[in-house]
């Protein structure tokens, strides 16, 4: 599958926020948008250009994809979804994307950012209702348990994201156990639930010019 291969401390540079793409080195100084927040390139340290219109609910939908490391086609076809459910598109199209196994193993706290979490998924380590799950895009669904495969629990990278996860808060939509590693889905997540800042309106009007 196609994937960004890029410095992803230019995404964060370009959108002009934290995507916390880098896990523990976002939360530190060397955290690019601390040091360095201009856009990236040659002439990106002139002021940047005031964004009206189009050019903001292009960069509004290029920041959510970027944060949830999503290339156009895939995040083009769940906004398609969205629009065709019942509900507020907008709306439906964040529940989709926090619905996705690989945000959900990272806002457990078995990983330190969703690429880390999305690798975890690729690479066995994620038991879904306690079978082996290795497809990141996976729709997690309410009552599902979601887990750590019995051999992967002493693994460095998840231990290190556990311990970095204290300070994280659980949203209202998933319980976690960390005795078990194990974690539940108890609803489907709302938006109050997504405390990123997120203009999902701007996404839905740009798809629908
Ligand atoms: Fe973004 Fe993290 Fe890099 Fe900071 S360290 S610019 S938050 S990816």
């Amino acid at each position: 599958m196609a994937r960004y291969r890029d410095a992803v401390c230019r995404l964060c540079r370009r959108e002009g926020t934290k995507l916390f793409l880098k896990g523990q080195r976002c939360l530190t100084e060397k955290c690019a948008i601390e040091r360095r927040n201009f856009a990236p390139g040659q002439h990106s340290k002139a002021r940047r250009p005031k964004l009206v219109g189009y050019g903001l609910q292009l960069r509004e939908k290029q920041k959510v994809r970027r944060l949830y490391g999503i290339l156009e086609d895939q995040f083009r076809g769940y906004f398609e979804k969205a629009a065709a459910s019942k509900g507020i598109t907008g709306e439906a199209l964040l529940s989709t994307l926090e619905r996705r196994l690989d945000n959900v193993v990272y806002r457990l706290g078995l990983a330190t950012s969703r690429a880390e979490a999305r690798q975890l998924v690729r690479h066995g380590h994620i038991l879904v209702a306690g079978r082996k799950v290795n497809v990141p895009s996976y729709q997690v669904s309410p009552a599902q348990e979601i887990a750590v495969r019995e051999g992967s629990k002493q693994l460095a990278s998840i231990q290190r994201a556990l311990d970095l996860a204290g300070g994280r808060s659980l949203p209202s939509w998933l319980e976690f156990d960390r005795e078990k590693m194990q974690g539940k889905v108890l609803s489907l997540p709302r938006r109050e639930d997504i405390n990123f800042p997120i203009q999902e309106q701007m996404i839905v009007e740009l798809y629908s010019k």
